[in-house]
């Protein structure tokens, strides 16, 4: 009876996901009909039962049904026309090819966020036939970090974004002294060599620092003395000229190049003189022929600024298409948190599962497929958008649910004695229900003189009766006859509608999962994981999908979700 329900309440929601929150009670009745003939013979009971469940279900709007659906671990078929196309972007006719780029800073690992720059600006660029450009912005040199150029490299090959061409800012020095010496020249730029303070006073009110006005001659003086390493750090800047009324002070005259005296980790001593963001990046961007500048919002004023350097220099400011921000419910997104909290131990790297970084989610199971899905679906929506961790697991449930073999996996393991169980050496299952030709796992079994030994999770074992008939699943069902110690005895092989449980025996693995909030859960997980890799996903049965972790000295999976 229980398991009618079950199935009722199952194809009711599922009925009413496919037609848009509302389930009909004849089209629920045939499926049920279809899928368990064997209800057949209680076709009025059936028909009231339905009835029941549909009224029920169709009171809750399609978001709690969709939920619904998933707590109870079906997995909805995927949509035909999965993949909605992104919207076009502007300006396309205006270009002969669209031109789009990435740029990470090398300064720490890539997180969701950073990964949707990445995604639209290399899905655009491959919608139209165009380029797409990595591009390291390296150019302050105290915090660029060595190992992250790989890092990120790492990371964005997993995803399965190729790009064309690769750039590293600290290899272009010289193209923008060049750029800086021609606009010290032709007077949209100086030199300033005031006091940060000073100036900014200045700035604040609209008023021109007295280098401002300085002559060529004396802003290229300046410039060689600059580049001489003749100027302290924070005392020879070059600045843009602007509307020095702009309504956004920021905006004003804004820094382009400076002196910075630290190693840079690639190029070493070898510059004094470094560009900063805005003037790097509106130099590369024209250089490298970007037609499309994809970002978050949060770079209005960037453009602002850059639109001046442009304007200077007599170019075409690329086509802007801003979207909002991304977070990920929960996660430790900021840069500044993570390597503080690396340093400190209190993550285990950047790879920790707390992390909502590229390498975290890789490490919890997350499929490159499911990011990428994520992504496209949001689509270059200006509203800042929270995913949620029970979105993104929806989504990942779709792409590994044909991938991932099926396991037992009993945590907090307690031993269970069945007497009277028919002598047996071993037990077959399907590796994955709908995949026969992936072949069988074997689950061996073990016996103390005529008792059978398995184990169960201490949760199945806390919520056993005594007299209760529960089914070992894909084995036998046992009559629980003592609750401690824990005994059972041997009831009947035949598929009944008890509660099945997951249980090992012989050779058991002992496992240890991390969970997402970086506490650990141990248990034991039937022999054949050993025959999995590391990055293998999996699904423990009735626990979850995860992903081998390591296998040596101890077999470790990270739980992604249900
Ligand atoms: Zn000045």
């Amino acid at each position: 009876m229980k398991e009618f329900n079950r199935e009722a309440l199952r194809w009711a929601l599922t009925n009413a996901v496919e037609h848009k929150g509302h389930a009909d009670v004849k089209s629920v009745v045939g499926k049920l009909i279809a899928t368990r003939p064997e209800f057949k013979s209680k076709i009025k009971q059936l028909m009231e039962t339905v009835e029941k469940v549909v009224k029920e279900v169709n009171k809750f709007s399609l978001e709690e049904q969709r939920a619904k659906l998933q707590a109870l671990g079906v997995v909805e078929a995927p949509k035909r026309e999965e993949r909605r196309g992104l919207p076009e972007l502007p300006d396309v006719d205006k270009y002969p090819k669209v031109v789009t780029r990435f740029a990470p800073n090398p300064n720490g690992p890539l997180h969701i966020g950073h990964v949707r720059a990445a995604f639209l600006s290399y899905e655009y660029a491959r919608k139209y036939g165009g380029k797409f450009i990595l591009r390291f912005e390296d150019t302050n040199p105290a915090n660029a970090m060595l190992e992250m150029y790989d890092k990120i490299r790492e990371d964005l090959r997993w995803l399965g974004i190729k790009w064309d061409e690769e750039y590293l800012q600290s290899d272009r020095l010289e193209i923008y002294y060049k750029h800086a010496e021609g606009l010290l020249k032709a007077g949209g730029a100086y030199i300033c060599t005031c006091d940060v303070m000073k100036f900014r006073r200045l700035r604040d009110r609209g008023k021109p620092c007295p280098c401002r006005g300085l002559p060529a001659s004396e802003q290229l003086k300046r410039w060689r003395a600059m580049l001489e390493g003749r100027y302290q750090e924070e005392r020879g800047v070059v600045r843009v000229k602007t509307d020095l009324k702009h309504p956004n002070p920021a905006v004003r005259d804004w820094p382009a190049l400076r002196v910075v005296t630290a190693n840079h980790p690639r190029v070493g001593n070898r510059y004094r003189v470094w560009p900063l963001y805005n003037f790097s990046v509106a130099i590369d961007d024209h250089e490298m022929g970007v037609t499309h500048v994809i970002r978050g919002k949060e770079h209005v004023v960037n453009e602002l600024r850059q639109r001046f350097l442009f304007d200077h220099l007599g170019w075409r400011y690329p086509t802007a298409v801003q979207y909002g921000r991304l977070t990920i419910g929960g996660a430790v997104l900021s840069k500044t948190q993570t390597m503080k909290g690396i340093r400190s131990g209190e993550f285990s790297g950047y790879d920790d599962p707390r992390l909502g970084t590229i390498a975290a989610l890789r490490r919890r199971g997350f499929l490159p497929e499911t990011i990428r899905q994520v992504i496209l679906d949001l689509g270059p929506t200006p509203v800042d958008s929270a995913l949620s961790w029970e979105t993104l697991a929806a989504y990942n449930r779709r792409a590994a649910d044909a991938r991932a073999n099926r396991y037992f996996f009993v945590p907090n393991a307690v031993k269970l004695i069945v007497k009277g169980a028919p002598k047996m050496r071993e037990v077959h299952v399907r590796l994955h229900p709908s995949h026969p030709e992936r072949s069988e796992r074997v689950l061996p079994l073990f016996y103390e003189g005529d008792s059978l030994v398995v184990y169960i999770s201490g949760e199945d074992a806390a919520s056993l009766r005594e007299g209760q008939v529960i089914r070992l699943k894909d084995f036998m069902n046992v009559q629980i006859k003592s609750r401690k110690p824990l005994e059972a005895d041997f009831h009947s092989r035949e598929l009944t509608e008890g509660p099945k449980i997951q249980w090992v025996s012989a050779g058991a693995v002992e496992a240890d999962v991390i969970k997402p909030d970086g506490s650990h859960e141990v248990g034991l997980a039937e022999p054949a994981v050993a025959d999995l890799f590391v990055g293998d996903i999996l699904q423990f049965e009735r626990y979850g999908f995860a992903r081998v972790d390591a296998k040596s000295p101890k077999f470790v999976v990270s739980y992604a979700h249900r």
